[in-house]
């Protein structure tokens, strides 16, 4: 990945967060304390203002410095966990990843939050999107048919219960209502497959 690609795809992110972001913070109101969409929007402003200093890294380096920067700027219970995903692909990935060598590495990072969370899949979290994007991607589907499962992932966490973050805290009062971070997950995936395309 040139270092192009990598400015681009922060860019991308960026982006994407910063016209989400209210439809987070709705999200986070229902059933959380309603910061998601800012602490989201905080935290990607901030990797995009260094975006060249992150794109002039090697790619593993880039993301290790990138998880970080999440970890000091966005906040709340997601910093620490998105952040820790980004920590953890830069040290798992290739300096130029194959399919075979993201897939591995996303499924390490995955672990790695999934640790730092106490938490797994089922609970109404962002690991609720990132298992199932994880399946698809070992599976060997296309960028758009990746993206419509993590739609569909953060979809199927209307029902759930809440059992990690604030949201537990509600009980059976947590159903009914899509987990926040399970879609800016959603959001994220749909950009950056569309950025990486195949
Ligand atoms: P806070 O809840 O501290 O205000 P945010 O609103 O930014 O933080 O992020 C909340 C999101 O973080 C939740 O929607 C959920 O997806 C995720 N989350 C919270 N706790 C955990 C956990 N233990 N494991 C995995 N994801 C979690
Ligand atoms: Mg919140
Ligand atoms: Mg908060």
């Amino acid at each position: 990945m040139t270092a192009l690609n990598l400015a681009g795809l922060i860019a991308a992110a960026a982006d994407t967060i910063a016209a989400h972001a209210e439809e987070l913070t709705v999200l986070d109101q229902a059933i959380g304390d309603g910061d998601h969409g800012l602490n989201m929007k905080r935290g990607f402003e901030a990797v995009r203002a260094e975006a060249g200093v992150f794109a002039a890294k090697p790619l593993p380096e880039a993301l290790k410095a990138i998880g970080t920067k999440l970890v000091m700027t966005v906040g709340g219970a997601s910093g620490p966990l998105f952040g820790t995903l980004f920590m953890a692909l830069g040290k798992e990935i290739a300096a130029e990843p194959d399919r075979a060598d993201l897939t591995a590495a996303f499924g390490k990072a995955i672990e790695a939050v999934a640790a730092r969370g106490k938490s797994q899949v089922g609970q109404k979290t962002m690991l609720d999107v990132l298992q199932p994007v994880h399946d698809a991607l070992a599976g060997g589907k296309t960028a758009a048919e990746i993206a419509d499962v993590a739609d569909a992932a953060a979809d199927a966490t209307v029902p759930m219960k809440a059992l990690r973050g604030r949201a537990s805290f509600l009980g059976d009062r947590s159903i009914g209502h899509m987990d926040a971070g399970a879609r800016s997950t959603a959001l994220l995936v749909r950009t950056l497959g569309q950025a990486i395309g195949e």
